[in-house]
């Protein structure tokens, strides 16, 4: 038959052999690129997450509680020198030391006396890194509260001196760092904290003619009344042991002599926190989308705390606060205090890349 027209023939016979030229091509292509793809994927493994290191200090402490060459007491009080300021740990313990040199300190005889080690229920949490993909502009709450349960999971076994030499520390820290914080102005339900030498503030801020503490009162008192319209029961008056919530604005958030994410890049800076009575924040955050939500967030922890009936503060009061946040409670208490900084600025958002819901921005 020769019905079919001789250009349609043409075209279907150069479209067959196209075709049949192609499969040798593909087959051959696949063929001697098929061991990249499993060569690429080798070399793009995520690395393991580098441990800070006080993580690292706390293992070495561990490793040699569980060897049997430091007492429950002995390693609590070497683990809160690795959360404070773990430059004074004895060498064996210094994060960069090498594990094969985990020894005792030198003034214990170590053969001398059996050890208790905790049950396994007890055992302190070492992996306490957040999620790394929690990253981005967060207050600091679950890096805090990890590195107080790295040091506090077993302090109900400690000795009473072990006790009151941390607690003594903490407060004595806290004192100092809040003592540095020497102005001040009083909102309704605020007290705000900060340094008139602190180079992070705006101009201003060297007397209590502060844009700064003022952007972040006005954000805690508007956010307050949001609550109480919401139906919140706001924590009343010496709730926390105080007639005001004391918010300290600080270079670096430091907390019961702990610092937190004093990172160069600003994803990784801890921006604030939020424990009994006290909220935390951090002095150089100038863009208004972050700073006035962030209060929003951190005073809804205010809120929570109340709640959940934690009245204390201070550091001692804070053990059983830090502990049951990070056992459990950290991703409802996030997650809601998440979700209110919306409420009280739909306009405002602090997570990095999205995009503002209406077109109404609110200036303070
Ligand atoms: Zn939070």
């Amino acid at each position: 038959m020769n019905s079919i027209h001789p250009v349609v023939r043409a075209l279907a016979l150069s479209i067959l052999l196209a075709f049949l030229s192609f499969i040798p091509l593909g087959v051959a292509h696949a063929s001697v690129s098929s061991p990249r793809p499993a060569s690429k994927l080798v070399h793009v493994q995520p690395p393991e997450p580098e441990a800070e290191p006080w993580e690292t200090s706390i293992a070495k402490i561990e490793a040699a509680r569980h060897a049997g060459a430091l007492s429950t007491s002995e390693a609590a009080r070497l683990r809160w020198l690795a959360i404070s300021d773990w430059q004074q740990l004895p060498p064996s313990y210094q994060p960069q030391a090498p594990s094969h040199v985990i020894s005792a300190p030198q003034d214990r005889n170590t053969s001398s006396k059996p050890r208790t080690l905790p049950a396994p229920g007890a055992s302190v949490p070492l992996h306490a890194h957040p999620n790394s993909s929690e990253a981005g502009p967060t207050d600091g709450m679950v890096q805090a509260a990890a590195r107080m349960a790295a040091v506090f999971s077993d302090h109900t076994e400690w000795d009473s001196a072990t006790t009151e030499a941390i607690y003594a520390d903490m407060e004595q820290a806290q004192q100092q760092e809040l003592v540095s914080l020497n102005l001040n102005i009083t909102s309704t339900h605020f007290v705000i904290h900060w340094a008139a030498n602190d180079d992070d503030l705006p101009d201003g801020c060297e007397t209590t003619a502060c844009s700064y503490a003022r952007a972040i009162s006005d954000s805690l008192e508007l956010s307050w009344r949001e609550f109480e319209n919401y139906g919140y029961n706001m924590p009343p008056p010496m709730h926390f042991g105080k007639e005001k919530i004391d918010v300290y604005i600080q270079p670096v958030v430091t907390v019961c002599g702990a610092s937190y994410g004093d990172a160069e890049e600003e994803d990784k800076k801890i921006l604030g926190m939020s424990w009994p009575g006290d909220i935390y924040l951090r002095s150089d955050q100038s863009n208004h989308d972050v700073l006035l939500p962030l209060a929003t967030h951190e005073l809804y922890h205010q809120v929570q705390w109340y709640y959940v009936g934690f009245s204390g503060n201070g550091c001692g009061s804070w053990i059983s606060p830090w502990l049951w946040y990070h056992t459990g409670s950290a991703w409802l208490m996030e997650a809601t205090a998440t979700w209110i900084e919306h409420e009280v600025y739909p306009t405002r958002s602090r997570e990095p890349g999205a995009t503002y819901r209406g077109a109404l921005r609110l200036d303070f």
